[in-house]
């Protein structure tokens, strides 16, 4: 696939692929060692919201560098974790303003678990501890955040080491060919959480976790407003936390700064990553409602922590990605131009039968690749589509993200999603080069 054969290695990775060599990265742009351009087509997985080598960021990871790069949180409190904790949450919704720094999404959601948790054991609701998700879902590598995951091929070989968490159906309305109205569809789909705490025992139920807008599991699922209207209340009546897992969807991929804020909706517990940081350093944030986070402090505190977090580079590179945010209005942007290049995406609708459904919103967009629109039946999985296409795609220097599944279904899905600076030169480069690949 490329020139490079690049030199033997002691690194290994999922897979025996290789790539080639990285060699620099501006904008929405990658160049190899061989001097060939790509476009980053998929932010990476859904990261790098404000581009590659932003000068701003650089230059404020070079003054914090100058100082300090790590001061032990037990031992030095640091200017840029202060400054970024409270920029964080002047971002959220109301009482959504304590602030956790990680290193990940995976450790943001392990935090939001451990934190529901003494949550409730501070409450006096220390039978609280089942945490309710979706199928299919991905919520993260590490053994809490996997037993959360709706996606068994990634969790089969570890449910013996973990308890898995019970499951409701992601709403997958593209797939459902019932007679529904939208509404009704999302009622139906937000009904089967109702059911599931009430099988599971209400007592012990701690939380329910969703994306809002599905991620790679899934390709940039939404779920008919409806859907989240009753989740909510269906929480309430309960009295379970809500956790966001906007790990992917949050730093203004969708078209708001988290997609929580399409349908009002107020969690107590988000989890944020990639697109806050933006690929610049490691670095998540678990951000909790103050009614969670006071009764765990004056039980005692908060049993768990990362030796990272919080360091001041860290917290210094994701202060500059959200002023760079906030500067080059990209929140607004990815709404206005995650609406142009999904029209441009459903334009190839026409030409290609063989695009089953577009969705997704900002830019967290998806296409499918069905043998038949009509009954969206999979390709066979011997054709490979999923392979094929990025790889085809790859020739052409237009990098897209693709994971064949649908939660245990087979399928083929491809995320689009340029960074948040994409600009309409790029959006045309993206389809032609699609429409060249799919050819
Ligand atoms: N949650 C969601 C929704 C994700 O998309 C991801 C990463 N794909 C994670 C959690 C885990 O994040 P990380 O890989 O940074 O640990």
């Amino acid at each position: 696939m490329n020139s490079i054969t690049p030199p033997p290695s002691n690194l290994f990775y999922q897979t025996r692929q290789r790539r080639p060599l990285l060699s620099e990265a501006r904008g929405v742009y990658i160049w190899d060692v061989d001097g060939k351009r790509y476009l980053d087509g998929s932010s990476g997985a859904m990261v790098v919201n404000i581009g590659h080598g932003n000068e701003r960021v650089l230059a404020a990871m070079r003054e914090q560098m100058a100082k300090a790069t790590f001061g032990y949180r037990l031992h030095f409190e640091n200017e840029p974790a202060e400054r970024l904790a409270l920029l964080t949450a002047e971002k959220m919704p109301e009482g959504l303003n304590r602030v956790f720094f990680v290193s990940g999404g995976s450790e943001a959601v392990e935090s939001a678990i451990k934190l529901a948790r003494q949550w409730a054991v501070a409450t006096g609701h220390g039978k609280r501890w089942k945490i309710i998700s979706r199928e299919p879902s991905y919520h993260g590598a590490t053994l809490g955040a996997l037993a959360l995951t709706g996606y068994a091929p990634m969790t089969a070989p570890f449910a013996p080491m973990m308890r898995m968490m019970p499951k409701v159906p992601a709403p997958r309305a593209y797939l459902d060919r019932d007679n529904l109205s939208d509404e009704a569809r999302g009622l139906k789909y937000a009904e089967t959480l109702r059911d599931k705490i009430i099988e599971e025992g209400p007592e012990s139920v701690l939380a329910f976790i969703m994306e809002p807008v599905g991620g790679a599991s899934t390709g940039a699922l939404v779920a008919p407003d409806s859907y989240y209207r009753r989740i909510a209340e269906i929480c309430d009546e309960f009295g379970i936390l809500l956790i966001l897992d906007e790990v992917m969807t949050g730093a203004g991929r969708t078209g708001k700064f988290l997609a929580a804020e399409h349908w009002n909706l107020k969690p107590d517990i988000i989890a944020l990553s990639k697109g806050f940081a933006s690929g610049y350093v490691p670095l998540g944030a678990m951000v909790a409602h103050e009614r969670v986070v006071e009764p765990v402090l004056a039980a005692g505190g908060f049993i768990h922590g990362y030796t990272y977090a919080g360091n001041p580079l860290a917290c210094a590179a994701g202060l500059a990605v959200l002023q760079e945010i906030d500067h080059e209005n990209l929140v607004r942007r990815a709404e206005t131009t995650g609406a142009a290049l999904k029209r441009e995406l459903e334009g190839l609708m026409e030409r290609f039968p063989v695009i089953g459904d577009v969705r997704g919103t900002g830019l967290l967009l998806a296409f499918e690749l069905v043998a038949d629109r009509q009954t969206m039946q999979p390709l066979p999985k011997e054709i490979e589509a999923h392979v094929h296409l990025v790889e085809e795609a790859y020739k052409r220097g237009l990098i897209i993200y693709s994971r064949r599944t649908r939660g245990g279904i087979e399928g083929d899905h491809f995320m689009i999603c340029p960074p948040l600076i994409a600009d309409e030169t790029h959006i045309a480069e993206i389809v032609t080069t699609l429409e060249e690949s799919l050819t």
